[in-house]
């Protein structure tokens, strides 16, 4: 078994559709979303059909919640809340619900799926330090967890303490508990501007992240032909 894991889309259809291609030759059995499919880019609604298309199972991100009006925009920065505004418009009713229909997390052995942090998944908190991975780690009921949120790829380990890996390829010891933050699609943040997408076989516990180039400019001009903010377009070259 393969499962393929991806998360934080944001509405960036060249680069959904690059991982896509790959994944197609990766011979995966399974696809699961961590959510935040829209929120940023141009493209909520293709994105949200391929997603549909192809995802067995997604959990809700934050930029969901914030386009539903379950989650208040005062988290949000001016750019973030912009994007936000656009994209409620940019979607039907009938997709709205489909959003809504989401679960915050999923459970199934040995994986557990939430978008930002599995002590309060409904507050989007990040996991970036020791302490943070630590209150997660309390709630993991499953060997491993995997995670979106922050745009970086990063796995935690715990053991007597609590460890960290950047590796690419990494094979899990299930008598001690990881969390695996897949990175992001759409919006990638770790200073590397190509899509990510983690491959997790659940038989070895292997966890394999790849890294897939697609067309930038071309999902910087329609940013910027749709009249959202500017920075949203930069930012995807520099890959922060
Ligand atoms: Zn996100």
């Amino acid at each position: 078994m393969r499962i393929a894991i991806i998360s934080d889309i944001h509405a960036n259809l060249e680069a959904l559709e690059a991982v896509y291609a790959f994944l197609d030759g990766q011979s995966v059995d399974r696809v699961l979303c961590l959510g935040d499919v829209v929120g940023y880019g141009p493209d909520p609604s293709k994105c949200l059909g391929l997603i549909q298309e192809r995802c067995e199972i997604v959990v809700a991100g934050n930029h969901e919640h914030a386009v539903l009006g379950l989650l208040d925009l005062d988290y949000f920065n001016p750019v973030a809340r912009h994007a936000t505004h656009w994209t409620r418009d940019a979607l039907s009713k009938a997709e709205l619900e489909v959003l809504r229909s989401w679960p915050l997390t999923h459970v199934e052995d040995p994986l557990t799926l939430v978008h930002g942090s599995l002590d309060q998944p409904d507050l989007f908190d990040y996991i970036q330090t020791s302490w943070e991975a630590h209150l997660s780690f309390q709630q993991l009921k499953t060997p491993v967890g995997f995670i979106g949120h922050s745009h970086v790829p990063i796995t935690f380990l715990l053991s007597d303490v609590i460890d960290y890996s950047t590796e690419d390829e990494l094979l899990l010891d299930f008598g001690n508990q990881a969390i695996v933050n897949v990175g992001s699609v759409g919006q990638p943040r770790d200073g590397n501007p190509d899509a990510s997408v983690v491959i997790f076989d659940p038989e070895q516990g292997m966890v394999q992240r790849h890294r897939i180039p697609y067309d930038i400019e071309a999902v910087q001009a329609k940013i910027l032909e749709s009249g959202l903010p500017e920075f949203l377009a930069q930012r995807l070259a520099d890959g922060r």
